[in-house]
């Protein structure tokens, strides 16, 4: 069905489709909402939560003026509702204060917010006596303004109706498709909304796993290995190490090297924790590969990474006949043209860097194995070009945070995973709270107590601007804040993505090395950075952080046995729920997997984030989805692959883009 065949839609709204990725009318079926307002029955302000939507009928005892406040203006009502009074307040919409009656019935939709004890609705919907809009489940849609609520709505209504599903499962005891998209987009309750949600998912995850194993079948790799000889030879450089492996670390490096070993090409996905210790295992098995003649390349998300892992690796390489070379946008070019002749003429055996190791300026001699550390962190480009870069080459990804999809995945179709535990029990770990924007006072007055006391914080503040276009406590203002207020004395260094590469470099030197006591920071120092004497971890407005982001911050600190570590998560929001399993939970895959549960399955389709939708998966699900899968694949082979939908997850499903 073409979107041009729905009523109302012409140039404008069919551009403005497009823009959303919706094309035609099974795109427009997939387009999901992401949440459902329940205006079936009124809320009870006696046991609302703070975040919670809520439907509420009353009368209003009082409307204020319209006040005006510099760019602001508002107005607000009060109003009595039989579990108790609110206070509704519109900003910015003075049009609207004509429609509120002093003293006359009102239904109120909105989100609870408490400020100081008072209960409030900002910027409610709203309707008077007799009003017939707000009732029932109203799908909202991820349409970021683009279109308004009200015709999504009528628009997927009516697609409904015309566009046929064409199902991939059709297996008995499975819900028809076409019901759960009449379902999902016209729900008569939230149950029969998220039965439909869930059948979808189903689709959408068989079709992924189908397309995946197709594509795999046609894809596995083989070569004569060239790694000869016996992990052995890495003796002496395990015997160097300050430290002794671990079992999994020792485990992980054998999968590895029998990989390599093997004719078959390595695929293979290291899990393990913030700090258990992946970095060892890639530079030990580099240097295998090394000694079997071949380079390598160790692929790292940030410069600072990028160079600590190099001066991990000068370290340990030193004296063992490896050499390695470091290579990072902030080259210039003349050094740039240094590396890439040594690399070139064979002379580095290991080449470390940012996602520049595989740019096309960039040309091995013999390229054998490349590993990406902190896969989750690499963009969509960044991938392919590693796809392309590395074609039959053998590869090892390594993540801390593994997302469901890709565990499903790597369990399902070929892709070897190799734990490493943690070397730290649960109580080693920071324990997390979360601070309110009231306590925040409190905490920096700890912050200097704590300096004082010679303990090592990190302030780290999110990149980005409010709606106003204000930067959101921006790592540059709060230093100038904190430096000449609460840490006033206090040694602090400053460090952000575009400040001089040298700088940044000088001030995480200073503050590994303890001469500052804080440094304030944007997430740059998230990712494998090491700091042994840091201690406490604050992140402001750690709302805008993804989950598995806070959970590395907060590996940053207490790496070392016997040092109390804290992670302190400030919030000015209302809903916690994910803030919170921080507090609960401390392992990485299990926080990936909760994440992925409250995020939803938009997320977890990896490029389907900017569609969204309000997909919930499970483990039961997952396990669905592989039975049907079999199922199918038992049946229909690979004529599956001419399934429209298979097709769109064929191009996608490759081997490591996965995370
Ligand atoms: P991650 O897995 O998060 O990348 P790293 O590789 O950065 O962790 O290791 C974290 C720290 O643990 C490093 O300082 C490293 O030297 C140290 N480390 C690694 N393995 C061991 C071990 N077996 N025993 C003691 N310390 C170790
Ligand atoms: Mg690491």
């Amino acid at each position: 069905m073409q979107l041009t065949d729905l009523k109302g839609v012409g140039e404008k709204t069919l551009a403005k489709l497009n823009a959303l990725g919706i094309r035609d009318g099974r795109d427009l079926l997939d387009f999901l909402p992401t949440e459902y307002w329940d205006m079936t029955r009124e809320g009870d302000l006696r046991v609302a939560r703070e975040g919670e939507y809520l439907l509420l009928k009353g009368r209003v005892r009082k409307l204020t003026k319209l006040v005006r406040t510099g760019r602001l203006n508002f107005f607000a009502a009060t109003v009595d509702t039989p579990s108790g009074t609110i206070k509704a307040v519109w900003f910015n919409a003075p049009y609207l204060r004509a429609n509120v009656e002093e003293g006359g019935e009102i239904t109120l939709w909105g989100k609870l917010s408490v400020k100081k004890g008072a209960r409030e609705l900002i910027n409610p919907g709203f309707e008077g006596a007799g009003g017939e809009r707000l009732k029932g489940i109203v799908p909202i849609y991820p349409t970021k303004g683009a279109i308004g609520q009200a015709l999504m709505r009528k628009l997927t209504a009516e697609c409904v109706a015309k566009q046929a599903a064409t199902p991939l499962v059709e297996l008995d005891g499975i819900m028809p498709l076409g019901k759960a998209y009449y379902d999902a987009h016209l729900p008569s309750s939230l149950d029969a909304a998220h039965e439909a949600m869930r059948r979808i998912a189903l689709e959408q995850l068989t079709a992924d796993l189908i397309a995946y194993k197709l594509r795999r079948a046609g894809e596995r790799h083989s070569r004569k290995s060239r790694c000869e000889k016996p992990l052995s030879i890495m003796d002496d450089m395990v015997q160097s190490l300050p430290f002794e492996l671990t079992r999994t670390q020792r485990a992980a490096i054998a999968d590895i090297v029998g990989d390599l070993r093997s004719d078959e090409c390595m695929n293979r996905m290291i899990v393990g924790d913030v700090g258990s210790g992946k970095t060892v295992v890639a530079l030990i098995t580099a240097a295998y590969v090394a000694r079997c003649g071949m380079q390598s390349a160790l692929m790292a998300p940030t410069e600072i990474l990028a160079r600590q892992h190099y001066l991990n690796a000068c370290k340990l390489f030193e004296g063992a006949g490896v050499s390695c070379a470091l290579i990072t946008g902030s080259d210039g070019a003349a050094q740039r043209r240094k590396t890439c002749a040594a690399v070139a003429a064979g002379d580095v055996d290991l080449l470390i860097g940012t996602h520049a190791v595989l740019s096309d300026s960039v040309a091995f001699a013999d390229l054998g194995y490349v590993i990406v550390d902190e896969l989750h962190k690499f963009g969509v480009r960044q991938k392919s070009a590693l796809e392309t870069k590395a074609k039959d080459v053998d590869v090892a990804v390594m993540s801390a945070t593994p997302i469901p999809r890709a565990l499903a995945l790597a369990e399902y179709g070929d892709i070897a995973v190799s734990t490493i535990e943690s070397r730290k029990s649960a109580d080693e770990y920071a324990k997390t709270e979360i601070v309110k924007d009231e306590d925040l006072g409190k905490l920096f007055d700890r912050i200097r107590e704590l300096a004082l006391s010679g303990e090592q914080i990190y302030i780290v503040c999110p990149r980005v601007e409010d709606s106003e276009g204000i930067e959101l406590a921006s790592a540059k203002s709060v230093y100038a804040e904190l430096a000449d207020g609460a840490l006033k004395g206090i040694p602090t260094g400053l460090v952000y993505g575009s400040m001089a590469e040298k700088k940044k470099t000088e001030t995480m030197t200073a503050f590994s090395e303890g001469r500052l006591s804080v440094l304030v920071a944007t997430g740059v120092v998230e990712v494998g950075v090491d700091c042994r004497g840091a201690t406490t971890m604050v992140v402001l407005h750690a709302d805008r952080f993804g989950l598995a982001s806070l959970h590395q911050l907060r590996g940053r600190v207490g790496r070392r046995k016997g040092m109390t570590s804290r992670c302190y998560l400030h919030t000015s929001g209302g809903d916690n729920a994910r803030l919170e399993l921080l507090t609960e939970e401390c392992d990485g895959s299990k926080l990936a997997e909760a994440d992925a549960e409250i995020r939803g399955y938009g997320d977890f389709m990896g490029f389907r984030q900017s569609g969204g939708s309000g997909f919930k998966i499970d483990k039961s699900l997952l396990a669905l989805a592989k039975q049907c899968a079999d199922k199918l694949l038992e049946r229909d082979g690979a004529a599956l692959a001419e399934h429209y939908r298979v097709k769109l997850f064929y191009d996608k499903a490759n081997n490591i883009s996965m995370n």
